[in-house]
């Protein structure tokens, strides 16, 4: 048996959302005449208290339009480091928007208000427009770290008086409200768009949506066919996200308590130099500066155990859907 810890991306259809995706009724969506994809807008959208969605292939295809919609040529978005919008997205902010990014540091990739504020770029021609303030949360390259919303509220209240929109990376949101039991409705009000992977521990196949005002969102549906992202019968992957929504939520917090006891496990190796806490479902090691991570993943590989590099002595491993207590005591007994 394999076990499957780099990403939780990983998971595959169980019987049930088959079914679902199956029995879709679908339609052609580039006519917005999918009734499945539709409904998966509708619902996704009033969950976060937000007019419109827009069903996308991926996060990075979210994320990307999202940007290109707040942004013109030559502006600027401010967002912390360890950005996936920055560091995991091909360049798209530059490639795609014309755009520059103004990178701060983070507690884990989590942003302050303050130091947003001190970047703010004042009205003078020398200096690009500050046009977009991006959060992520979960963060990923900060172990799965998560915001307090009273932080984003500060957040949001200078970008009000800045007038600069507020736009989330909310691949993985559903970790974090599980485990802040804040209600979706508030990042609603705080975010102007956010993007929301399905694909990720809710555990479809395949999509994102994007969330926003109705016009924010019809100018995201054009250059989403700009992109070439404009699809046909996605109302069977629609269906997945829909039975995804209703059904996977709750549960991510066994991934979270999963990810603990990996974490717990790790620490005590010789070889791990620390652990970053361990928020959600990523767990992200430090190793000793001798080992090479590569090196590392590769001995783990040999023991069935899949993890991913993340960085020259770090390593990731994400729990899931398809990781059991089964999977975690026989990962106990290889890891030893
Ligand atoms: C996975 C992920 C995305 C989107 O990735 P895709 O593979 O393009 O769906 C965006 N942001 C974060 C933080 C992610 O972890």
């Amino acid at each position: 048996m394999t076990i499957e810890l780099r990403s939780d991306t990983f998971t595959k259809p169980t019987p049930a959302m088959l079914e679902a995706m199956f029995t879709a009724e679908v339609g052609d969506d580039v006519f917005e005449d999918d009734p499945t994809v539709i409904a998966l807008e509708q619902k996704a959208a009033n969950m976060f208290g937000y007019e419109a969605a827009l069903f996308c292939t991926s996060g990075t295809m979210t994320n990307q339009i999202a940007i290109n919609v707040h942004v013109k040529q030559g502006d600027e978005v401010i967002c912390d480091a360890l950005s996936h919008i920055y560091l995991y997205e091909g360049g798209g902010i530059a490639a795609n928007s014309l755009a520059s990014v103004n990178l701060l540091e983070g507690d884990r990739g989590r942003l302050k208000a303050w130091q947003i504020k001190e970047v703010i770029q004042p009205d003078n021609i020398h200096h690009p427009i500050s046009a977009l303030v991006s959060l992520e949360n979960t963060v990923n390259k900060g172990g799965g770290a998560y915001y307090q919303l009273t932080d984003i509220q500060e957040i949001k209240q200078l970008c009000v008086a800045n007038n600069i929109p507020l736009h989330l990376d909310g691949a993985r949101i559903f970790n974090a409200l599980v485990e802040t039991e804040e209600s979706p409705l508030e990042y609603g009000k705080v975010f102007d768009s956010m993007s929301v992977c399905l694909s990720k521990g809710l555990g479809t196949p395949i999509g994102s949506v994007l969330l926003g005002t109705k016009a924010f969102i019809k100018k995201a549906k054009r250059v989403r066919k700009r992109l070439g992202g404009g699809w046909r019968q996605a109302g069977y992957l629609a269906a997945a996200g829909i039975y995804a929504l209703d059904h996977n939520i709750n549960r991510l917090k066994e991934d979270h308590a999963r990810a603990s006891i990996i974490g717990e496990t790790m620490a005590k190796l010789p070889e791990v130099e620390n652990v970053l806490p361990v928020d959600t479902n990523i767990v992200i090691l430090n190793l000793n500066h001798k080992i090479l991570a590569a090196d590392y993943v590769q001995q783990l590989n040999a023991k069935g155990i899949r993890a991913t590099t993340f960085g020259k002595h770090q390593v990731r491993f994400v729990t899931h859907l398809d990781f059991t207590d089964d999977h975690l005591t026989e990962f106990q007994k290889r890891i030893l």
